[in-house]
């Protein structure tokens, strides 16, 4: 497999090119971003913590049948993927309340809801990642019905796989963000990365932020973290 020219680098990742037109490279850099990319910071590790964990968690999720983009691990920061066409739609599944639900909402952080919440925003920094709803979604073009229902789908059954795989590892899967995109053959199929970045963990008895609000709060150990994380998951780093 030969990497070629990059295609995009965006806020934590870049991607390449290859000889393969059906596959990419994505290099897992250190850079950590917050609040649509007004904040960065470079934090030690992070590339390869995340490029390891995202896919251990995508071979998980691919053996319980989700169509992932993952093909295999190229070296510790990168990965080679399906090349997608990327629906520019950010998928937002929440089993607890936090983040900016409760900044819209005024509930209280924790509350556990039931059943689960499926949001939409707009990928979009310059917007700020406006909340849409699926008839924005159809009627821009961004995707079509038929490929909406199949994200949802897809998004309630990684919720479903990964809520046992974190409970089982001590660990209470807040809420995720997901991106899919559009395979060669058309079909809808997991891209970008599933780490502790794009998620929310917290400490099933102490209620512990594991994710990357701890970057966003300024908590500190931020790495230590996502690594503690990994070792409870059996991630090998
Ligand atoms: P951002 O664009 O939000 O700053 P990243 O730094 O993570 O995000 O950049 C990765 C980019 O690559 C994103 O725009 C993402 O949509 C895109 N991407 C992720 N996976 C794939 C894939 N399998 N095929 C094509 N593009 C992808
Ligand atoms: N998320 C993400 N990228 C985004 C926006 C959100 O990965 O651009 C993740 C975030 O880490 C959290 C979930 O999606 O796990 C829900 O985020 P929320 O809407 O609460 O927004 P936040 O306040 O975190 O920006």
């Amino acid at each position: 497999m030969e990497k070629r020219e990059e295609l995009y680098r965006g806020k934590a990742k870049s991607v390449y090119k290859t000889d393969d037109a059906d596959r990419l490279i994505l290099l897992f850099r250190n850079d950590t971003s917050a609040f649509d990319g007004k904040r960065i910071e470079q934090l030690d590790r992070k590339g390869m913590v995340n490029n390891k964990f995202n896919a251990f968690i995508m071979q998980k999720l691919e053996a319980a049948g989700i169509p992932t983009q993952f093909d295999k691990l190229l070296a510790d920061n990168e990965v080679l993927v399906k090349k997608l066409d990327m629906i520019p739609v950010e998928c937002v599944v929440r089993n607890y309340a936090a983040g900016s639900l409760v900044k819209r909402l005024g509930v209280e952080e924790g509350l556990k809801l039931n059943p689960y919440t499926f949001e939409l925003f707009l990928k979009d920094d310059a917007k700020g990642d406006p909340f849409i709803n699926e008839s924005h979604v159809v009627a821009f073009g961004w995707g079509t019905a038929e490929q909406l229902a199949r994200m949802k789908e897809l998004s309630l059954k990684v919720n479903d796989v990964l809520s046992k795989l974190f409970d089982d590892a001590g660990l209470l899967l807040v809420d995720f963000k997901l991106e899919f995109g559009v395979f060669s053959d058309g079909s809808i199929v997991l891209g970008d990365e599933f780490s502790p970045d794009g998620c929310r963990l917290w400490d099933k008895d102490t209620k512990k932020k594991m994710d990357k609000d701890r970057f966003r709060q300024g908590l500190g150990d931020v790495i230590e973290a996502y690594e503690e994380v990994a070792h409870r998951l059996g991630v090998p780093l």
